[in-house]
């Protein structure tokens, strides 16, 4: 037997170890599976090159639980480790690169827990005593057995051992018990191991027999060995991928819009699936995130700073061997490779949605409400995708037909160009409040797009930025006649003092509520047949206060109250029999208002019962 101080000049590491990823202790599992996977990938490409011969025999790894000895073993029929490789690769190696590591990080802890495994030393952070017992594939190598309790010091000696390969025996920390129990083991199991390339045991197959478990003779396998990322996408059918879908997110019912298989080997590797899930509110968003694999070892599901935010909606998996993991988040975000990657992840996205659009033009239109969102996102967050996007992303107008912008404002082009040459997109996010407004937009031949979408305003303030004579206009932010304007304002012939006192008339009747609604009342001649009396809400006062509800630093909009304009029609009967004869006339101007109100959806409670007795009144 020999004793040695492992290669390390700190006096004690183990309780920096234990304390350095304490919140994150559950990768221990995750580092010694992967080893074993590591040694079994090992032994099986040097029997392809001929290194080792003869049949392997059986590769799987097991995971063990002994709940009176306290022990949790990973053992593993791999290349196993020499004497002289224990001594290189667990004594010197692993934990020299440990200690540079902390030292690095001191102050850091934060930035790394969860994305550093110390491999096998994190083994450490769960138990008071680790043993090794390793029988090499080399011929004449001796079987060897090392342990250690948590201190610098180990011992190691020859042993026998039947088979070869590697069992880890870790004797867990009373503090750790739940490493000893069934289900956390099994659940650490199917969240890291689940697509490991190695097939993983772990106890015997359990089924319900007349209302009670029983145990089966065949093993547990957790994980499935090839998952459709790893296959060819010539090799897999559409229900291949819902499947997959499925093994990915067990709790996802609905199925995915559709998908796209990723495949790099240059200039990085990458493969992964990604599916554009159905996503109706804000809330679905965050729940099946993508999972990040690293061949095959799951890593994490906070993706945030290696794919673009807008990808993050989608889901599925990533692996990549070339995403470095073991560096501070911040630091991701400037490495060049997680650069590139992400470009090469959002061109294909983008490519792939083109390519949909131009094969089934009304299928997509049909999934577009679903995608919407991620696509709006995606181009007001990333110009690249905004260029590529142009081509696929729908408006759709109030009578359910969609068109790219292109589409559309050729569609509209000869109709609601005004008389500046600027092409006016009307629009309304509640066609049933917006009724008259859009009745009179659609006896002028006009166009009325329906947004209302959460992104929408920022969207077509976007568009509105990339098209210099482009605008969108509310459909109640004006008179029509205003909105797209084609000649110059129609007159009439009342004087200004005669305006003012209709003004004021009519604005000492206004329900006063100056804190949250304001209302200007302005006279206007507007079309004869058009209401006496209208409401309109300025767009870009109107636009700012929705804008500020997402954004930051525009809260100064948020706060002002809703103003409107009340707008006297000096070319309807009803206005100018006003005109110089206002007095004794509140009860007929309260009407007045209240059709307006009425008009726009705004007349309710008890304003819309008086209103409905005055009328009856009237009648
Ligand atoms: P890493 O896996 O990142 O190299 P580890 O500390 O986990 O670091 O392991 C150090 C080395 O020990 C490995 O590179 C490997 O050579 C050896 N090793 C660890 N576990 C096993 C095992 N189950 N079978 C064979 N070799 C192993």
């Amino acid at each position: 037997m020999s004793k040695g101080n492992i290669g390390v000049t700190s006096d004690n590491i183990f309780p920096v170890i234990k304390k350095f990823l304490y919140s994150d202790h559950e990768i221990f599992l995750r580092e010694l599976i992967s080893n074993a996977v590591d040694a079994t990938t090992k032994l099986k490409t040097l029997s392809s090159v001929g290194e080792v011969k003869g049949d392997l025999g059986d590769l799987r790894v097991r995971v063990a639980i002994d709940k009176t000895k306290k022990t949790l073993t990973v053992s593993d029929h791999g290349i196993g480790m020499t004497a002289e490789e224990v001594d290189k690769y667990i004594n010197q190696i692993a934990f020299s690169g440990a200690e540079e590591f902390l030292n690095q990080y001191k102050d850091k802890t934060e930035a790394i827990i969860g994305h550093f495994g110390l491999g096998f030393y994190s083994a450490f952070m769960v138990s008071k005593k680790v043993e090794i017992f390793s029988q090499s594939y080399k011929e004449d190598a001796k079987a060897v057995h090392w342990s250690c309790e948590g201190n610098p010091e180990y011992t190691m000696e020859d042993t026998i051992k039947s088979e070869r390969g590697t069992d880890i025996v870790l004797h867990i920390d009373d503090e750790f018990a739940q490493y000893l129990e069934d289900a956390t083991i099994e659940g650490l199991l199917k969240k890291y191991c689940k697509f490991l390339p190695v097939e993983i045991a772990f106890g015997k197959k359990k089924e319900w027999k007349d209302g009670k478990e029983v145990e089966l003779d065949e093993e547990n396998i957790i994980n499935d060995i090839n998952p459709a990322w790893t296959r060819k996408p010539a090799d897999l059918k559409d229900e291949d991928y819902d499947k997959f879908y499925h093994e990915l997110y067990p709790m996802q019912m609905d199925e995915p819009l559709f998908h796209i298989h990723l495949n790099v080997d240059y200039p990085f590797n990458l493969t992964g699936i990604l599916y554009f899930p159905k996503i109706k509110t804000n809330l679905d968003v965050h729940r099946n995130k993508i999972q990040l694999y690293c061949n095959q070892v799951y890593v994490t599901d906070e993706v945030e700073n290696i794919v673009p935010q807008y990808l993050t909606l989608l889901h599925g998996v990533i692996d990549s061997p070339d995403i470095p993991l073991n560096v501070s988040r911040s630091y991701l975000q400037s490495d060049n490779n997680v650069k590139k990657i992400s470009g090469y992840i959002t061109k294909k996205v983008a490519d792939k949605l083109a390519e949909l659009y131009k094969a089934d033009k009304e299928d997509f239109a049909k999934k577009w409400d679903d995608i919407k969102l991620f696509i709006q996102f995606g181009m007001l967050t990333d110009e690249k995708f905004y260029e590529k996007a142009t081509g696929f992303a729908l408006y759709k107008n109030i009578g359910g037909e969609y068109a790219t912008l292109d589409e559309y404002m050729d569609k509209v082009r000869d109709q609601q160009v005004d008389k500046d040459g600027n092409m006016v997109l009307l629009y309304t996010n509640d066609p049933d409040a917006h009724y008259t407004y859009i009745e009179r937009a659609k006896a002028k031949g006009y166009d009325v797009l329906l947004m209302n979408g959460e992104l929408d305003v920022h969207c077509m303030s976007q568009a509105e930025q990339k098209h210099e004579k482009l605008r969108f206009v509310r459909i109640d932010s004006d008179t029509i006649e205003n909105l797209i304007k084609k000649e110059d304002a129609a007159k009439d012939n009342y004087t200004d003092e005669q305006k003012e006192g209709l003004r004021k008339a009519f604005e000492a009747l206004l329900p006063s509520d100056a804190d949250k609604l304001k209302y200007n009342v302005t006279c206007e001649a507007a079309a004869a047949d058009a209401l006496p009396v209208f409401l309109t809400q300025n767009e870009f006062m109107r636009r700012m206060k929705e804008m500020a509800a997402h954004q930051q630093g525009m809260a100064f909009y948020g706060q002002m109250p809703d103003s409107y304009n009340l707008v006297l029609n000096t070319n309807h009967p009803a206005i100018q029999a006003l005109v110089d004869k206002t007095e004794g006339q509140d009860e007929k101007m309260k009407q007045l208002i209240d059709i307006a109100l009425l008009a726009s959806g705004q007349l309710k409670g008890e304003a819309l019962a008086k209103f409905v007795n005055r009328s009856v009144e009237l009648l």
